[in-house]
């Protein structure tokens, strides 16, 4: 006779916490999940759905101006914030009922509490009442992180707060250089707002492949965005109409609102993890093994807390085959390669698999195709943009082994093309597709011209 209260405690309901609860209670398992914030976690409540949102209203802009090439007389668009984020907000408490509603109809019992081990079987709840539990599961994801301490940090929001401002800034100052700051330069820029982008290293995107970081870069700035690289926030100081801020090079910026997007970290902190024997990664999150149980044997954890690869879908998976391991009798590992993923900027960018730099580390030969095109749409709406794609070939396999696009729907596309990579489809393999005209798409199987290609067998 089991003297546990529940077969598995989920600290976190967040993607990871409340699909791995939905699935072990699928198998019968009693399971118990603690939120001490909203249920959804950061991707419903505040990421990736409310982001998304805000990127379809900052692309509206474009369409109006577009729009006269194509016949079509529109009337001086105004924009109200205000509006724009209630229906955000509104569309977001749906989700957070229907994610409820949903552990619910599961069985799983929800309680709106933090929750702390106090050892490897014992979880504390706010009201000081313990829960007993066989398993427990750590999905309490990430937060945002502010960087070093400098003066007026206090005045800095994150992007958990963009979310609810009261009015748009006429002039946001971001700092940071990746996915969040980005995607919301992007965002401000197509609302109307002044944006100007402070990264402290050589370009933006650091990690992702050097043509697209290049070609993004260059398309942020077509849209009126200032990009300053090689530099950080040094001090934020409070005046009369906004905020002063000083860079490290001494230069003035003023802004009405200062951003910082400059990474996450995991919640491992004031979760007892040391109480219950739970050891932390290299990286700061905790330590997994590819089952995702941590150093303790019946704990184990998924997500953005055990900081692999930081994207909802993956967090899903994880927490997914956490409970078909565990419950479903199915040992599941979970496969962290070949990643798809989106970056939501303006353009928006799709990619998956090497870079060009890490295929040419990596490969005895590199077959690079690559094109830049202005977009068929952009003929009659008149607006300066280009569509950038590159695939990157194993010059001996004739696998791809990277796709990089940057232009419309580009999220959609790396989708699709994450299916025949993940299934080790050649290049020849993409040329025997046939195109479908006239897309933009076509040129991903009508690349013939190598741009170029590298390494020892290529120079035999
Ligand atoms: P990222 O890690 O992507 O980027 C952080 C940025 O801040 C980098 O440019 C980094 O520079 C810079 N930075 C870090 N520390 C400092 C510092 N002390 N001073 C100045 N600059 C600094 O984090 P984000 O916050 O943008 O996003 C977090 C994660 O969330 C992403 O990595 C991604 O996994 C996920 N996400 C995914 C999205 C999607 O799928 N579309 C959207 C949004 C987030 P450097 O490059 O030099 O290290």
């Amino acid at each position: 006779m089991s003297d546990h209260d529940v077969d598995l405690f989920v600290i976190g309901a967040g993607s990871g916490g409340v699909r791995a609860a939905r699935i072990a209670a699928a198998y019968g398992a009693r399971v118990m999940i603690a939120e001490e914030y909203r249920v959804g976690g950061t991707c419903v409540i505040r990421g990736c759905v409310p982001k998304k949102l805000l990127v379809y209203a900052s692309r509206f802009s474009e369409e109006f101006e577009g729009a006269a090439g194509y016949g079509w007389t529109v009337p001086e668009p105004t924009f109200h914030w205000p509006t724009l984020i209630a229906n955000v907000n509104r569309e977001v408490t749906r989700l957070e009922s229907a994610y409820t509603n949903t552990l619910e109809r599961f069985n799983v019992a929800l309680v709106k509490s933090r929750a702390v081990l106090e050892d490897a079987h014992t979880v504390r709840l706010a009201s000081g009442a313990r829960v007993r539990a066989e398993t427990i599961l750590i999905a309490t994801g990430a937060a945002p992180y502010h960087g070093a301490q400098i003066a007026g940090l206090k005045h800095v929001i994150s992007s958990n707060e963009a979310f609810h401002l009261e009015q748009l800034p006429k002039h946001i100052l971001i700092q940071g250089g990746g996915y969040i700051a980005v995607e919301f330069a992007g965002i401000f820029a197509g609302l109307g707002s002044k944006v100007t982008l402070v990264y402290r290293g050589e370009n933006i995107l650091r990690g992702f492949d050097d043509d697209v970081r290049e070609h993004l870069r260059g398309e942020m700035v077509k849209r009126g965005i200032r990009i300053i690289t090689k530099q950080t926030v040094a001090a934020v100081e409070k005046v009369e109409h906004g905020y002063d801020v000083e860079l490290s090079d001494h230069e003035q910026v003023m802004a009405d609102l200062v951003m910082f997007a400059t990474g996450r970290k995991p919640n491992v902190h004031g979760l007892g993890l040391e109480a219950a024997g739970v050891k932390l990664g290299e990286t700061g999150g905790v330590a997994v093994d590819e089952f995702s149980k941590t150093t303790v044997e019946n704990i184990y954890a998924v997500g953005d807390v055990t900081n692999r690869i930081n994207l909802t879908p993956v967090a899903i998976r994880e927490g997914h085959a956490f409970a078909d391991t565990v419950y479903g009798g199915k040992p599941t590992p979970v496969d962290h390669s070949n990643v798809p993923t989106a970056v939501f900027s303006d353009p928006e960018l799709g990619v998956i698999g090497l870079t060009e730099t890490q295929a040419r580390e990596r490969l005895n030969k590199v077959d690079i195709y690559k094109t830049s095109f202005r977009p068929m749409k952009a003929t009659l709406s008149g607006r300066d943009t280009r569509v950038f794609m590159k695939l990157v070939v194993d010059g001996i396999t004739d696998q791809v082994v990277g796709c990089h696009i940057a232009g419309p729907d580009a999220g959609e596309l790396i989708q699709v093309i994450g299916i025949a990579v993940k299934m080790r489809a050649t290049k020849a393999d993409f040329d025997a597709t046939m195109a479908v005209h006239p897309t933009a798409a076509e040129e991903l199987v009508t690349m013939r011209e190598k741009a170029v290609s590298y390494g020892r067998a290529a120079a035999e």
